[in-house]
């Protein structure tokens, strides 16, 4: 058995030659160095265990080490690791493809995969767009989005992302210009604003002749703002999107297999998207795989358009490990009682987290489903706030004013007390230095 490192030369190997998302070069060894992980926690290089309050960005519902999903993938691993999808087949890849139509809002028919869920709404882009072309009506190339969404960081994918948050100041040149919405409101129970359903029927009444398809995540508006909105408004631009001959693509990447308290998002608003974009926690979170489900309808007519087939097609689609421990994931959430366990989380966050609403730094407190977002008035001051969570004995990784926590679907109400519990602590440490949330010592 090799050594483990100690963590300091890991941490200043990994700074020497490795890029982390979203960061500096430079910015010296901060990489926390994990070495194995279980359950509901991650172990660090040094011994000491944090409680997971981030599911490794949405991805791993059932717990890290899982042996039912260490089985699937052993037991594939055996059989075929990997195979080429163009011209070939294999039980895993038919089997969940299967699996996905059967759970999926009735109407989506047809699977693409791909190896990302950047990928899977690139796929998604251009299936919009192809099926227009193959329709003669090739002006339809443009998308409506919604400010503060995020879609992922590939170039056209990054086009429909918030202008601001997706930076596209940076890559304005570059970047195809789509149109964009104001963000909608919440509660989710509640009825749509007429104004946020007006600004899309305008856009569309101005535009559908210009546009593909009306892209969006259901309900939930993750990486780029952790905010909710009204199912009525869902079911609304639903409509506008039939009554404009306009696409819907619902980007589930974030929302998909429970998250939200049902097994889709698009099911608070009971509605069908023409396409619809899996990933992250598709695999339980054990490794990248996606899907673009649509419509048959719209791949016979993409089909049967010119040049008579879909173009796409990534060198790692429907790997057959990725395939096998999705089937797995998918039973084991389906044979769990989660939404019973989602309704207990969404409560305990609730709860642990109301302490938070009272400080003078925090602008808002929600909660939905296995979601929970602390919104400060400033930024994190990253370098000096990501320490104490992990001196607290938990990882919680804030971006820009929000402190968020998802945890797996499996963890006990001790450890989310004990992940709430923290949370508190950390952010009433915190108060606004010039324009960052930050500690009072360290200012
Ligand atoms: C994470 C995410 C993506 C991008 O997925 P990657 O696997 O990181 O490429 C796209 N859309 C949404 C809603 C996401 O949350």
């Amino acid at each position: 058995m090799k050594a483990t490192p100690h963590a300091d030369t890991l941490q200043q190997r990994d700074s020497e030659f490795i890029w982390h998302p979203y960061s500096a070069v430079g910015a010296g060894a901060t990489a926390v160095p994990v070495v194995s992980a279980s359950g509901v926690k991650l172990r660090l290089a040094d011994g000491r265990e944090l409680i997971d309050g981030m599911a490794s960005w949405w991805c791993v519902i059932h717990g890290y080490n899982h042996p039912r999903l260490n089985a699937a993938i052993s037991q594939q691993l055996d059989a075929m690791a990997h195979v080429m999808f163009g011209g070939i087949t294999h039980p895993p890849a038919v089997a969940l493809a299967e699996r996905l139509v059967d759970i999926t809002p009735a109407g989506l028919d047809l699977v693409f995969f791909a190896d990302s869920g950047s990928v899977a709404v690139e796929v998604a882009l251009k299936m919009a767009i192809q099926y227009w072309r193959s329709r003669d009506l090739s002006a339809k190339s443009r998308f409506i989005a919604l400010r503060n969404g995020y879609h992922g960081d590939t170039l056209h994918a990054m086009s429909v992302c918030d202008p601001v948050t997706g930076m596209h100041t940076l890559f304005n040149d570059v970047l195809p210009q789509q149109l964009f919405v104001p963000p909608p409101g919440g509660p989710i129970d509640a009825p749509a604003d007429p104004v946020d359903i007006e600004a899309m029927r305008t856009m569309l009444h101005k535009h559908a002749h210009e546009v593909a398809a009306v892209i969006l995540e259901p309900i939930v508006q993750g990486a780029g703002g952790m905010r909710f909105y009204s199912a009525d408004y869902l079911r609304h631009v639903r409509a506008l999107c039939d009554e404009f001959e306009v696409l819907l693509i619902a980007d589930e990447i974030a929302t998909g297999f429970g998250r939200t308290g049902k097994l889709f998002a698009c099911e608070h608003a009971d509605i069908t998207p023409d396409i619809l974009c899996l990933g992250k926690s598709l695999t339980g979170g054990y490794m990248t795989l996606a899907a673009t489900l649509t419509r048959r309808t719209i791949g016979e007519a993409i089909s049967a358009g010119e040049p008579g087939v879909f173009m796409h097609g990534p060198t790692f689609m429907a790997n057959p490990l990725a395939c096998a421990v999705s089937l797995a994931s998918i039973d084991l959430l389906l044979e769990s009682p989660w939404q019973s366990r989602i309704a207990a989380i969404q409560s305990g966050l609730a709860e642990g987290l109301a302490p938070c609403a009272s400080m003078p730094h925090v602008a808002d407190v929600r909660v939905l489903g296995a979601i929970g977002v602390v919104e400060l008035a400033a930024p994190v001051d990253m370098p000096t706030v990501q320490p104490l969570f992990v001196e607290a004995g938990v990882w919680v990784r804030p971006f820009g004013k929000l402190v968020y926590l998802m945890p797996p679907f499996v963890m006990s109400a001790n450890d989310l007390a004990t992940l709430t519990a923290a949370v508190v602590k950390v952010v009433g440490r915190l108060q606004i230095e010039g324009d960052r949330c930050t500690t009072a010592a360290t200012a």
